[in-house]
């Protein structure tokens, strides 16, 4: 799943191309990808509104529209957007679940190879209830140190699990936290309570340094990741830990290792990471 750099890339790509302009028509060819409606409905209820901005919370990607309503994206693994005024290329863009026809005759497609994405229209009261289960967002300038400290204290989960619950922090997966730990020298397995005030400062600065490093590359293009119009990420290369078990760390030389926590592969370095 995309994580938040994923996300906020196609949310920075998607914003200046759609705000302010109006859906002539919107086609769903995959009945599945419409989550909470028929395509149809929801084509019917697109038609004509028009698209306020695009924003982001966590690694919920979101669609404003002028009538107050919200177009969730779920991009899950496998989901791309492309905007001009012809079809992308076909190699890339092979199975459109969704075309959105704007008024300057450009269209929004919507690839979705696996179909494990989709789209759902939320009323702004059914997101306010979706948002209040989140944490706070890590790269604003009101969280701190202090804030992550009292989002994980006390807790006696593995700092790793902790970091992936949503509602403790929003927009941190697996990719990230790994990345984060290593970074912060941090043993994945330790209790989130246990990380004395130190620690915690550490693991702020990483959680922050990694999530800005990869949005400046454009996100990590993981298994089917592209920002849009079939763009990939470039995190891939500064990635230290994630996907290297077997590899030298790049800090101490120690083998890395994989683990699995709460069904998720962790990776981590046992020399350097205590
Ligand atoms: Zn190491």
């Amino acid at each position: 799943m995309p994580e938040l750099p994923e996300v906020e890339t196609i949310r920075r790509d998607l914003a200046p191309e759609l705000t302010g302009r109006t859906i002539v028509r919107a086609r769903f060819s995959k009945p599945d990808i419409v989550l909470n409606m028929s395509p149809r409905s929801l084509s019917r209820r697109l038609q004509g509104r028009r698209f306020d901005g695009v924003e982001r919370r966590g690694k919920h990607l979101l669609l404003k529209l002028d009538d107050g309503r919200l177009l969730q994206v779920q991009l899950r693994m496998s989901g791309r957007f492309a905007i001009g005024r012809q079809a992308p290329d076909k190699a890339e863009f092979r199975h459109i679940a969704a075309r959105f026809e704007l008024d300057d005759s450009r269209t929004l497609f919507y690839d979705d190879v696996r179909r494990l994405g989709g789209f759902q229209l939320l009323e702004a009261e059914e997101w306010a209830g979706v948002e209040a289960g989140l944490g706070p967002e890590p790269l604003e300038s009101s969280f701190t140190a202090a804030h992550l400290g009292e989002r994980l204290g006390g807790r006696r989960a593995p700092i790793k699990n902790a970091l992936l619950n949503q509602s403790r922090v929003a927009g941190v997966g697996n990719i990230y936290a790994s990345e984060a730990l290593h970074r912060a020298r941090i043993d994945p397995r330790r209790p989130a309570g246990d990380l004395n005030r130190a620690e915690m400062g550490q693991l702020h600065r990483a959680i922050r340094g990694v999530l800005r490093g990869a949005i400046a590359d454009a996100g990590t293009t993981f298994r089917d990741y592209r920002a849009v119009n079939g763009q990939s990420g470039r995190f891939q290369d500064a990635l230290r830990v994630y996907g290297k078990e077997g590899e030298s760390c790049g800090r101490c030389g120690t083998t890395i290792a994989r683990i699995v926590q709460a069904g998720r592969s962790t990776f981590f370095c046992p020399g350097c990471q205590l």
